[in-house]
């Protein structure tokens, strides 16, 4: 199942408070949104735990953790098997300086 396979290899660990959980209390969060065209790849899915996908919402990732540097902190350390590209996509949304109107990660 593919909810487990991804746990497994995030270790259980929530990307953005870097807790482990047991796999009830997890979710997988859509790094990319479905609504933004992403897709469920691997590289686009990570672990979450329930608090953590709840405050996050539907807010764009860069926005959630512009607001949180642990959650930032956590999620540069934690989600290695992000596709690249996002990743980078991310970064340059983070370092623009007014990130209100940044682009969408893709
Ligand atoms: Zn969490």
């Amino acid at each position: 199942m593919k909810r487990i396979r991804i746990f497994e290899r995030d270790q259980y660990r929530c990307v953005y408070c870097g807790e482990q959980f047991r796999p009830e209390e997890l979710t997988l969060d859509h790094v990319e949104p479905r609504v933004r065209g992403g897709d469920r790849s691997d590289g686009n899915l990570v672990t979450a735990c329930m608090a953590c996908n709840t405050g996050k919402a539907h807010r764009r990732l860069s926005e959630f953790l512009r607001d949180s540097a642990v959650a930032r902190a956590n999620f540069f350390r934690y989600a290695v098997h992000v596709w690249p590209r996002i990743l980078r996509a991310l970064e340059d949304d983070l370092a623009r300086p007014d990130g209100a109107n940044g682009a969408d990660v893709r």
